[in-house]
């Protein structure tokens, strides 16, 4: 299979000063660094962390482990102004343009951030006839909980109509035609995804406030986008950012929801929350100082460039279908648009044996059905997902796997 050299990676010139900064980069990641024998391609799952991240967490277990926002001696006050000093962070890494007005809410992940969204706030804004409008063929942790406020209600005696966020065919972009002819004075909130957790698109979400007006409150599901790609919330105008802090480099049960409370009532989660998990949160801030350095813009350009790579090799290997936007298959489209993570299927052998296979040659893929809303895709498929460590010879690591099943 004939490759592009490295300094053009799938049809984009990579400047060979990134190379370095990769190299350099990559070696601040211990499982990676220490394991040249796998490749890891499923930090969509969960990402690896970087050293920094791994001593932010050993640091402040060892130097001042208390609860936070109780007790009121030294370790709990450094423990509370810690967490809040992360609320900062995450506000800043965002581009917030009004720290003061807007709140952080810490979770688990992208899956409890939505239905914090979904259960505790939701059912504040909504009246007898309201509509809302919400993607069911994007990942199920941003369909069910829309669904499950919508029952809550219903037993409440308050009726809300639940809309199927419309798509374009050819591209797996949000239709935004569409979505104009659905949107009515009775229209609430819409929910939508940043990057596509199969396909790997940039769903283009600027363009949904353009059609929904400046009132209605948008959700975004930014799980596929944070950390790897700038995310402004002035520039996307959007009232919510949920996201996973273990998919960009902090510690696996780490995620926040940011809400600019401006449309809608405030987010106020309900119940006592208990003890927050401040190694996680210690990890978080840690995440996103390291992001911050290593510069999101070139993050994306590494990325996105060895997504166009994966999918041009993928491409010129008959027996492989790459699912989403076909338009972008070549080294030479115009339209490079898969942003870290490349879905696909063999035409004949199952993708639960094709991960077996990989697996086998020391390439670590996603190969099932990727928790896919109601209306995504029904079959499963393999999975390969990206992040600033890995490298062209892994992705060549991979397609040659794959060529060789020919
Ligand atoms: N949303 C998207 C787009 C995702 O890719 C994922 C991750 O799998 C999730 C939500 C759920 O994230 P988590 O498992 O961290 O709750």
């Amino acid at each position: 299979m004939a490759r592009t050299p490295l300094d053009r990676l799938g049809g984009i010139l990579i400047d060979p000063d990134l190379l370095d900064w990769q190299r350099g980069l990559r070696a601040q990641f211990p499982l990676i660094a220490g394991r040249p024998d796998v490749a890891y391609l499923d930090s969509a799952a969960t990402s690896q962390k970087p050293q920094a991240v791994l001593d932010a967490v050993h640091h402040y277990l060892t130097t001042g482990n208390a609860n936070a926002g109780r007790g009121t001696y030294t370790w709990a006050n450094e423990t509370t102004a810690m967490v809040e000093r992360t609320r900062d962070r995450i506000k800043r890494f965002l581009g917030d343009p009004e720290p003061a007005a807007s709140g952080v809410h810490f979770t688990s992940g992208t899956s409890q951030g939505l239905r914090v969204v979904a259960l505790d706030w939701l059912p504040e804004l909504l009246r007898d006839g309201d509509e809302i409008i919400v993607p069911f063929a994007d990942h199920r942790a941003n369909a069910d909980p829309w669904l499950e406020a919508q029952q809550l209600l219903a037993r409440q005696g308050v009726t809300i109509r639940v809309h199927p966020l419309p798509y374009e065919a050819d591209s797996h972009d949000y239709d935004q035609a569409a979505l104009a002819r659905l949107v009515n004075e009775r229209t609430r909130f819409v929910a939508a995804t940043h990057v596509h957790h199969v396909y790997g698109n940039d769903m283009n979400v600027h363009r949904i406030r353009e059609v929904v007006g400046p009132a209605v409150p948008i959700c975004l599901d930014a799980a596929q986008s944070i950390g790897h790609l700038p995310v402004s919330v002035a520039d996307l105008d959007v009232d919510f950012v949920v996201f996973s802090g273990h998919k960009a480099l902090a510690l696996p049960g780490t995620g926040a929801v940011w809400s600019r409370d401006l449309r809608g009532p405030r987010l106020r989660p309900g119940g006592w929350a208990g003890t927050p998990n401040t190694a996680g949160i210690a990890s978080l801030h840690a995440a996103l100082d390291w992001l911050d350095n290593a510069g999101l813009d070139r993050i994306e350009q590494w990325t996105l460039a060895l997504s166009a790579r994966l999918t041009d090799g993928l491409s010129r290997l008959e027996p492989y279908e790459v699912l989403g936007c076909q338009a972008s298959l070549t080294a030479d489209s115009q339209v490079q648009r898969r942003h870290s993570l490349v879905t696909f299927r063999h035409r004949s052998i199952s993708s639960n044996d094709l991960g077996f296979i990989l697996d086998s040659h020391g390439v670590m893929v996603r190969a099932d059905g990727h928790c896919q809303g109601g209306q995504g895709e029904q079959e499963t498929s393999v999975r390969a997902s990206l992040h600033v460590y890995n490298t062209p010879a892994e992705i060549d690591r991979l397609l040659t796997a794959l060529a060789e099943l020919r």
